[in-house]
């Protein structure tokens, strides 16, 4: 094989694996992802920077435009309801169910052909379903603080606490309207053939051995479960269940375009049919809830309150579509929003962490994140490569060229269960495949990394100067002087240079060698939304609740800050399932 054949390949690999690498762990393989297109996100941002300074700081909101003005000779339908939900993604379900079973008459609008989600992790704190697994005692305080400590105390703790305490009630209605969804006893139970189409498993159930997260730097809590093969199944149900058994009319591909405002409260919307671009004005004489979701889709948007998103190049993966053809997650309720003199939080967070380099077609990473050593392409070490996802992905963006090398040798079989049970780590060996249960991204097996190294998806040599040949683009001399560094670390059993724990500190020499590229990772959604509180209220610029109005989802603000903690896995799915369901008795009681 020639060298450029070979470097070709490698890059279509590494390239189709980064964005193949998310939908798969996420559950979306068979979807085709949408990017952004990151050159147009940098000059969208550029453009509307350049001539003002940093928009942000002067408060404008540049990416705003006017309020469409919408005659009444437009409006072809009119229909009431005591509630409208502006959207029919996790939240929008949630809440229209939750309402439609105070006996309120729902009207859902929605700008895709039906309810929208993707891939299935929740967290669950405590309650009946994690009693199942011995695994409800968890002290739901100390899970809050560490979250408010991992968004810079930028969120406000009520609407975590709230969630931590009540959030497991609302996962046992939310699975409940599926009756038939298998729930496995273990991570990777057998499932039978009747319950292959739904099931739900608890993740690292049972967790390594070795794994004591009250003893970790950075602990990931072993709380969280995962519909699979994905969520939309338990997600249709509960739509299904809504409009069958309450008063709930959903309006699919409808675009909502303004809201209406009355004497301070909000009353209503505007939607258009995207069939003849007539408008239905709906009104809602109780509430009229927000479910929007994100904005990462809007480059606008994106540059305006995460700027370094787009300045490094970061690529988005969101599948989701409305009925025009076009990402769905634009910042509409944002927009919404700002228009009604709603208040838009500080500190955004990007959904963005790392899951491992080398990903196959299906997007499983070849080690994950598991904390082997990591060289840059000067071959020198520049992180403890023992931390999770996103602070991976900070670290690698912080480097010149946004690349480094993860590497491990044959003996990763045994090393592999020390390593931690977080998101996206490699810390199981098995070789099993439990019927029709058989991917799971934490375990690894030999299959798997032949499989890799058939593909071109990863390095493998005999020894260290070939492996580094093969690569190419390292310094090869100062990667051997890294790793003899390495090895004289883990042979001491102390990380003088960057404090890992000796636990996995592993020298590398026993052949063979492997490695793979780690390159910036993909953006799933970016958090930040509307002001709010526990009970999923949206404040105006002046600080005072705006009656009549709601958001759930990521279209509620102050829930994530900075960056997406990656502690909890699934908390993002499962604050919008829980605040979706209160904002719907909360809009029915007018709270
Ligand atoms: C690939 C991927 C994988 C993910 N995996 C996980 C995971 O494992 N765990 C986790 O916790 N989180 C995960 N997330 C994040 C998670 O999916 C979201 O945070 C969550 O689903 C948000 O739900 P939502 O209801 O707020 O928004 P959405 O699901 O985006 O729903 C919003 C809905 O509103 C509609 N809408 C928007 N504007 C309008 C309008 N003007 N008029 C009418 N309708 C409108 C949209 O069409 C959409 O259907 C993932 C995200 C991605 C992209």
């Amino acid at each position: 094989m020639s060298e450029n054949k070979f470097s070709l390949d490698r890059r279509q690999f590494l390239g189709f694996g980064a964005v193949a690498a998310g939908a798969a762990a996420f559950g979306l393989a068979g979807c085709s992802p949408k990017t952004s297109d990151a050159k147009a996100a940098d000059s969208s941002s550029k453009g509307s920077t350049s001539s003002a300074g940093n928009p942000a700081a002067s408060g404008e909101l540049t990416w705003l435009g006017a309020e469409p003005a919408i005659a009444d000779a437009d409006v072809k339908e009119t229909v009431e309801a005591d509630v409208v939900v502006v959207g029919c993604g996790l939240a929008g379900v949630a809440a229209a169910r939750a309402a439609g079973e105070e006996g309120a008459q729902v009207v859902v609008f929605e700008k895709a052909e039906g309810p929208q989600c993707r891939s299935g992790e929740f967290a669950v704190i405590n309650g009946d379903l994690e009693a199942r697994w011995g695994r409800d005692t968890f002290d739901a305080d100390q899970i809050v603080d560490h979250h408010m400590d991992e968004c810079s105390y930028k969120t406000k703790r009520s609407i975590m606490s709230k969630w931590a305490r009540h959030g497991a009630e609302v996962f046992n209605w939310y699975i409940g309207a599926k009756e038939d969804l298998y729930i496995c006893d273990a991570t990777r139970s057998e499932v039978p053939d009747e319950g292959a189409a739904s099931y739900l498993i608890p993740i690292f159930q049972p967790l390594p051995e070795a794994y004591d997260w009250t003893k970790e730097e950075h602990p990931v809590y072993p709380t969280s479960v995962e519909l699979l093969p994905s969520q939309a199944p338990v997600l249709e149900a509960n739509m299904e269940k809504a409009v069958s058994e309450s008063d709930v009319t959903p309006f699919y591909g409808y675009f909502v375009e303004k809201l209406i405002m009355e004497d301070g409260r909000c009353t209503g919307c505007y939607a258009r049919n995207a069939k003849d671009g007539s408008y239905v004005k709906a009104t809602a004489k109780k509430g009229v809830i927000l479910a929007t979701g994100d904005y990462a889709s809007n480059t606008d948007i994106l540059g305006y309150y995460c700027p370094e998103v787009v300045e490094n190049g970061i690529q988005e993966m969101f599948p989701n579509v409305d009925v025009e053809g076009n990402p769905t997650n634009t910042g509409d309720g944002l927009k919404l929003g700002a228009w009604v003199d709603a208040a838009i939080q500080q500190h955004h967070a990007p959904m963005i962490h790392h899951m491992g380099g080398g990903a196959d077609i299906s997007g499983e990473g070849v080690m994950g994140i598991a904390g082997f050593l990591q060289l840059d392409k000067h071959g020198k070490r520049f992180m403890n490569e023992d931390v999770p996802g996103q602070q991976v992905e900070n670290q690698i963006e912080l480097l010149k060229d946004k690349t480094s090398y993860q590497i491990w040798d044959g003996a990763w079989k045994d090393e592999l269960q020390y390593m931690p049970a977080g998101h996206g780590v490699a810390c199981y060996y098995d070789e099993s495949l439990p019927k029709n249960n058989e991917t799971y991204r934490n375990y690894k097996s030999q299959a798997k990394l032949d499989a890799a190294v058939a593909e071109g998806r990863c390095f493998k040599a005999d020894t260290l100067e070939e492996l580094f040949d093969q690569i190419g683009d390292i310094d090869k001399e100062a990667a051997l002087a890294s790793v003899a560094r390495y090895n004289e670390l883990a042979h001491a059993g102390k990380d003088e240079d960057f404090g890992k724990v000796s636990s996995r500190l592993f020298a590398l020499e026993t052949p063979p060698y492997y490695a793979v590229a780690m390159e910036p990772a993909l953006m799933l959604v970016c958090l930040g939304g509307l002001a709010s509180d526990e009970d999923a209220h949206v404040y105006s610029n002046a600080g005072d609740v705006i009656p009549g109005l709601y958001a759930a989802g990521n279209i509620q603000g102050d829930r994530f800050a900075v960056q997406y903690p990656i502690s909890l896995k699934g908390v993002s799915h499962s604050m919008a399932l829980y605040y979706g369901y209160v904002a719907g008795k909360n809009a029915v009681q007018q709270v």
